[in-house]
């Protein structure tokens, strides 16, 4: 079919991926194309110069990127409940203004937690009519309740989230190994991933908390043995369990080689990092800068560049942003004090130019970047519409010119809060346009759906 589409992009430069490029390793490659849009879904990927007409038409030249929109599964919004720190209106404005065409909400950091069926529908309920781009959400794993899995993947749950050390969130508690191994062999039987927050409660209460304005203190109070401990459990309770475990914000390197040899093996195991991890460093942050402070936190730069490496050769699957917001009293900025602040970074809106800035001067691609920020999050969540360009997927798209650059300015910042350790900071990669199923998201009114998971129901 080559005319009748709704839309038609030329483009010099398209992130493309063919049927017979659907393996992984050659996903997004770079050409051009004229890509055609009906109803809201790539119907067609053309020749660049092919003769077929739509009601829109737009021309991309050489200056831009048209790539597939980015998928971030790691999103705190915390609306219901504590919507002053973020909500859904603002989170996925941001979303758009970097990129993002799909988002996955964190089970906790919002009231209720979505730990039942009921908090999910307060949840969407809260959602409807305001996302600007398309949400779906994770649901949580708590000591007592693995009776509400099953349910929770029937009502749409893209999978699940537990942490092993205190989440900060009193009514998120963290599981024990013996349950987190538990709840892998449940959510085996679902076709659902377990998310896990890889920090070992033993053995950071171990080393205690530390308070004041030094980071080399805070550094020091989260060492890579809390992450390194934890890790193993989780490769151990998935390799036994049989259940899919993904490893969520990996800071350590240590942990690398771990994770590679227990892929090697068969064990089903995944892991993301985050911009933080890859472009900020312990050396260079202030003492008393709060901005900063993330838990696990910011390490030293020879560890930010082994964890290059575990990018470059696949142990790292991709990269998420862990967009977890609060206002400045929460990030006691007054103070700086690393003991009292809040920790979470905002960097939604940022990730695609700050990881893009960071990788091509390590001679990455602008299809590494997809690979990593859309390809590989749509492949955690089961998102079998999006992360890609290629027929039958939604015409989600970013235009992004990897060459314009940018200085970091808080006024254009549309998370709730501006306070991010990037402010001021030249990145290149502008974001022209997003398009969510075929329409630019800067004509206005929120268009985002919510998205429930399809996987099959046949275990229960
Ligand atoms: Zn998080």
């Amino acid at each position: 079919m080559s005319t009748g589409f709704d839309l038609l992009i030329r483009a010099s430069r398209a992130l493309i991926c063919t049927e017979e490029l659907a393996n992984e390793e050659l996903a997004n490659e770079e050409l051009a194309a004229a890509v055609g849009v009906r109803d809201g879904s790539v119907t067609a990927v053309m020749p660049v110069d092919h003769s077929a007409t739509a009601g829109s038409e737009i021309e991309l030249d050489s200056s831009v990127v048209l790539m597939p929109g980015l998928v971030d599964s790691h999103v705190h919004i915390c609306e219901p409940g504590n919507t002053e720190w973020e909500g859904f209106a603002s989170a996925t404005r941001a979303a758009a203004a970097g990129g993002i065409t799909t988002l996955v909400d964190m089970p906790l950091d919002s009231l209720p937690s979505t730990v039942s069926v009921a908090a999910l529908e307060t949840k969407r309920e809260a959602a409807r009519g305001q996302c600007h781009v398309d949400v779906g959400f994770w649901g949580g794993v708590i000591p007592g309740n693995l009776g509400e899995l099953a349910p929770l993947r029937r009502a749409g749950v893209l999978g699940f989230k537990c942490f092993l050390a205190d989440s900060g969130s009193e009514d998120f508690p963290p599981v024990t190994t013996g349950e987190m191994e538990e709840a892998l062999g449940v959510l085996r039987d679902l076709d659902a991933p377990l998310l896990i927050h890889a920090e070992s409660a033993e053995a950071a209460a171990a080393v205690g908390i530390a308070g004041g304005r030094s980071y080399a203190d805070y550094l020091a109070s989260r060492p890579r043995g809390i992450e390194n401990l934890a890790v193993c459990q989780v490769i151990e309770a998935a390799r036994r369990s049989g259940g899919r475990a993904h490893v969520v914000h990996l800071s350590s390197s240590d942990a690398l080689p771990m994770i590679a040899s227990a892929r090697r093996e068969g064990v089903a195991l995944t892991a993301e990092t985050c911009p933080h991890y890859l472009v900020l460093a312990a050396e260079e942050i202030a003492d008393g800068a709060t901005a900063f402070k993330c838990s696990p936190p910011v390490r030293e730069r020879a560890n930010r560049e082994l964890l290059w490496g575990g990018l470059r050769d696949g142990t790292v699957d991709f990269v998420v942003s862990d967009h977890s917001p609060a206002t400045a009293e929460m990030k006691a900025v007054p103070s700086g004090d690393f003991g009292a602040a809040w920790g979470g970074i905002s960097s939604l809106q940022l990730g695609l130019p700050v990881i893009w800035t960071a990788a091509r001067r390590r001679g990455f691609c602008i299809g590494d970047v997809a690979r990593w920020m859309s390809t590989g999050p749509a492949r955690l969540a089961g998102l079998r519409r999006k992360g890609r360009i290629a027929v039958g997927y939604d015409a989600d798209f970013c235009v992004v010119a990897p060459d314009e650059s940018f200085i970091v300015d808080e006024d254009d910042i549309r998370h709730r809060h501006r306070i991010t350790p990037y402010a001021g900071r030249k990145l290149d990669g502008v974001v022209h346009e997003t398009f969510l199923r075929g329409e630019p998201t800067s004509a206005g009114a929120p268009r985002g759906q919510l998205l429930s998971s399809q996987a099959s129901t046949k275990h229960g």
